[in-house]
């Protein structure tokens, strides 16, 4: 039994195969409901790109848990420069992170240090895609024809990503069975709006099931 619990904007505390995984742990945003003081056990921590709002409190969370944070090297080395357990990969296969399958695809961004991506955790009990900070590309469907994702976190929030229209459109090209919204309404400015989400998938991507969180809340699975 494993389940997604969602830590607001792009945060997600994730259990799966027995782990305990943190993607984008910006606890700091205003939605959270845990602080750096609650997380009392962490194995893996993702950091999906080097921006503020995701990197966020993976350093403090890793120096607290002794977690491993899985990036792309670049910023892997970062945090193994300042004493850390990091395990440094890049945009490809999977890597095998203590009996996890996890692989980095890419993602149409920037970040202060080595390059965007999205990750993919190949659970054996659900296969979990978080696109990261994405805008609107195509590839996706590759990956989907290769994995049978269960769930995707995708942002819909404009501006600095995808919006609600171009985040369906970009989920019917690998057709996951859930979609769950991210990256929306932390900021004026993140204007999407999961309806409107739900809205598209139900007209681009009929077969995907769009579950929205809020924060806090978990999808058991
Ligand atoms: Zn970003």
């Amino acid at each position: 039994m494993g389940y997604i619990r969602f830590l607001g904007h792009s945060a997600f505390e994730v259990e799966v195969d027995g782990k305990r995984i943190y993607i984008d742990p910006w606890l700091g945003n205003p939605d959270s409901p845990l602080k750096v003081s609650d997380v009392d056990r962490a194995d893996i921590i993702v950091v999906t790109h080097f921006h503020g709002d995701h990197a966020g409190d993976a350093e403090e969370i890793a120096k607290k848990t002794g977690a491993k944070i899985v990036a792309v090297y670049e910023i892997a080395s970062y945090y193994e420069k300042k004493g850390l357990k990091a395990v440094g990969m890049n945009i490809g296969g999977p890597a095998d992170v203590d009996g996890v399958k996890i692989l980095f695809t890419p993602a149409a961004h920037s970040s202060e240090i080595g390059v965007p991506t999205g990750v993919i955790i190949l659970g054996r009990e659900a296969v979990i895609y978080h696109a990261g900070d994405t805008g609107l590309f195509s590839g996706m469907e590759l990956y989907g024809r290769l994995y049978k994702i269960d769930y995707a976190l995708v942002p819909i929030g404009g501006h600095f990503t995808m919006d609600p229209e171009q985040a369906a459109l970009f989920v019917s090209t690998f057709k996951p069975r859930v979609a769950v919204p991210m990256h929306y309404g932390t900021f004026p400015v993140l204007y999407g709006s999961p309806d409107k989400f739900r809205e598209y998938v139900r007209k681009y991507s009929p077969g995907t099931h769009v579950v929205v969180l809020r924060p806090g809340e978990k999808l058991e699975f």
